[in-house]
């Protein structure tokens, strides 16, 4: 059985004051939770998520593949540790589009976060373009086979679905389509990984999800979850987000 993640991606928002927004979450009783804020609020986060009871997992919202070095604002998926984080989202289409991450750069971050014992988040999706153009599965597959190192396994990749133009736009594939790319999405881990990390394997619907679409798309096939952007901000939002799950 899998179990559900609410994940939530802080981008670039979020000063000190933000982290008082953890007390207004509910008990992760039927899911993990997940929040990923900036560097800068990592440290504080776990310290905050531990006063809480810890049941607020923390992770980063990107990691370089090296351990050390001359990479002037980069950080590494063993700094994210040291900070106390467990997870790393990782392809991100912010990322991939604000500074031009490949699929091989993706993958190279993965095994940095395998290497430093985080659970690496990757990032798949569409643009409007390959939607329009009928090139989804396609785009998906490609990114797959790019993204996810060899030794992917269910215990450290999560996979998070979102479509580019779903993303902070409050547009949301009808839950046919996101049934059949996260169906496509298995299969295809069956196809690379196996049998077991298919099944296994948490795959997440991202790109404006809300109180009010949640559990319409948490009650759609091979739906473990949801990384949120915007509405994780807000405790009421996400809290709601949480219990639809
Ligand atoms: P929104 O929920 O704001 O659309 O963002 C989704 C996202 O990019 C999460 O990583």
């Amino acid at each position: 059985m899998r179990r559900k993640l609410a994940a939530g991606n802080w981008k670039m928002n979020g000063l000190d004051a933000a982290l008082s927004e953890l007390e207004g979450l509910p008990a992760a009783e039927n899911c993990d939770i997940l929040l990923c804020p900036p560097a800068t609020l990592l440290a504080p986060m776990v310290t905050k998520s531990v006063a809480l009871g810890g049941a607020i997992k923390v992770g980063g919202q990107d990691c370089h593949a090296n351990a050390t070095g001359a990479h002037t604002g980069d950080i590494a998926a063993e700094m994210l540790a040291d900070a106390g984080a467990g997870y790393v989202i990782l392809g991100h289409s912010e990322r991939r589009a604000d500074h031009g991450e490949t699929d091989a750069d993706v993958a190279a971050k993965s095994l940095a976060a395998r290497r430093a014992g985080l659970i690496a988040v990757v990032c798949i999706g569409e643009t409007e373009v390959q939607y329009k153009a009928g090139e989804t599965l396609d785009v998906i597959r490609t990114q797959m086979h790019g993204s996810l190192p060899p030794g992917s396994s269910l215990a450290n990749t999560v996979i998070a679905y979102e479509p580019v133009w779903a993303i902070g736009t409050g547009l949301v594939p009808t839950t046919e389509e996101i049934a059949q790319v996260h169906g496509f999405i298995r299969d295809e881990l069956a196809t690379q990984f196996g049998q077991g990390m298919a099944n296994g394997t948490r795959i997440l619907y991202g790109g404006s999800v809300k109180p009010g679409n949640a559990a319409e798309i948490f009650a759609t096939a091979d739906v473990d979850g949801a990384l949120v952007g915007g509405a994780s901000l807000k405790a009421a939002d996400f809290g709601a987000i949480i219990t639809a799950l």
